[in-house]
């Protein structure tokens, strides 16, 4: 049985033999046995992080036995995900603000329990009738209350940069979780992106007469733009492609457009009907073919493209596989007949 991990590949037999060399490994190290310090000598023992074991090999050149502050780095740099970094990077100030205000909160309490202590004396004193000690109790509370005055506008100010730091913090996570799901040369959804929106999709009952629809579009002989005139003018074809999908899918707001893979787009139409998930893989293909990508180095060449579609709607019974796999057959029957075309459902 292997694992269906998409990060560990090993067996249940290959990761006890890899575990049994981490423990032995771990052993000869200062470091403590704990879940991240394995994660990392696990990584290097299977051999499965190249750049990890590189840097771990650099750091045990200065560092023999190894500590729980080097593991932790390397953990960091190189087990996370980018945007599980830039998570972790957001929920630790998170916890720095709410502990700075928990910090002024205390602080506050601690001067009322004091406040409250020489009230309760001042009381005790007017009715054992001891005027004098009364009155520098007076003094005192006089000094109390303004001290708890300064205490509750420091805390009222500090609640107040609070929520300040809470809105930036919560826009950060918001452009970070975006990030995650944006493919960044063409500033549409990822694939991450795009199964989160079909996942949504599949979960949303149609009404009768629309249609769940996907379309998957292909550029074509892409490999020869490649080849012809390099990998960067191959890049420019693909973002001006997602220009395309961008300015044409723009006026319904549930529709949206995804890379797919490196030349493939998908494009979701929830509550659409076949008939207009045609019409606008129809209009894509046509902007398509007629857009004009120069090269900004020599401005002579013109690269004119076309693309091929498949279209699917979901039909009962079907799942994210079956779907998806429709579509794929109907843009292999686009290619096959030719290319620069759209093929249904
Ligand atoms: P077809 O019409 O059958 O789709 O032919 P094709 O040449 O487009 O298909 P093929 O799958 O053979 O080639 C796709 C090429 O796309 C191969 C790969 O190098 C290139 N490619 C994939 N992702 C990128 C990318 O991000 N940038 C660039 N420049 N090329 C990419
Ligand atoms: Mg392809
Ligand atoms: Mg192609």
């Amino acid at each position: 049985m292997t694992s269906s991990s998409p990060r560990y590949r090993e067996s249940k037999e290959q990761s006890s033999e890899i575990m049994r060399q981490v423990l032995g490994l771990m052993a000869r190290h200062d470091a403590a046995f704990n879940p991240i310090n394995y994660a990392v000598w696990y990584e290097h023992a299977a051999g499965i992080n190249s750049s990890l074991s590189a840097a771990l090999e650099e750091a045990l050149r200065t560092e023999p036995k190894v500590s729980d502050a080097t593991l932790f780095r390397l953990h960091q740099e190189h087990l996370l995900e980018p945007d599980a970094l830039a998570l972790q990077e957001v929920s630790q100030q998170l916890q720095r603000v709410i502990s700075g205000v928990q910090g002024s909160a205390d602080r506050t309490g601690e001067q009322a329990g004091v406040y409250e202590g020489q009230l309760n004396q001042l009381v005790r004193d007017i009715r054992n009738g001891s005027p004098v000690a009364a009155q520098s109790l007076l003094k005192r509370i006089l000094q109390g209350t303004s001290d708890m005055g300064d205490s509750a506008r420091e805390l009222s100010s500090e609640v107040a940069q609070c929520r300040l730091e809470i809105d930036r913090l919560s826009t950060e996570l918001t452009r970070v979780m975006d990030e995650a799901l944006t493919d960044p040369l063409t500033g549409i959804l990822n694939r991450k992106g795009f199964d989160q929106k079909l996942d949504a999709m599949f979960k949303a009952p149609t009404r009768v007469g629309e249609a769940h629809c996907l379309v998957l579009l292909d550029i074509d002989l892409f490999k020869r733009v490649n080849d012809t005139y390099g990998h960067v003018m191959g890049d420019r074809v693909i973002q001006a492609v997602g220009e395309v999908l961008k300015t044409q899918l723009t006026n319904i707001a549930s529709y949206s457009v995804a890379r797919y893979g490196g030349e493939e787009f998908a494009v979701l139409l929830p509550h659409a009907s076949i008939n207009v998930a045609t019409q606008v893989a129809e209009l894509v293909r046509q902007r398509t073919k007629s857009v004009k990508i120069r090269d900004r180095r020599s401005n002579s060449v013109a690269v004119s493209i076309t693309i091929s579609g498949g279209l699917a709607a979901i039909r009962p019974g079907d799942d994210v596989k079956s779907f998806i796999e429709r579509a794929d057959r109907a843009l292999y029957q686009s290619k096959m007949a030719g290319r620069d075309r759209i093929s249904g459902y």
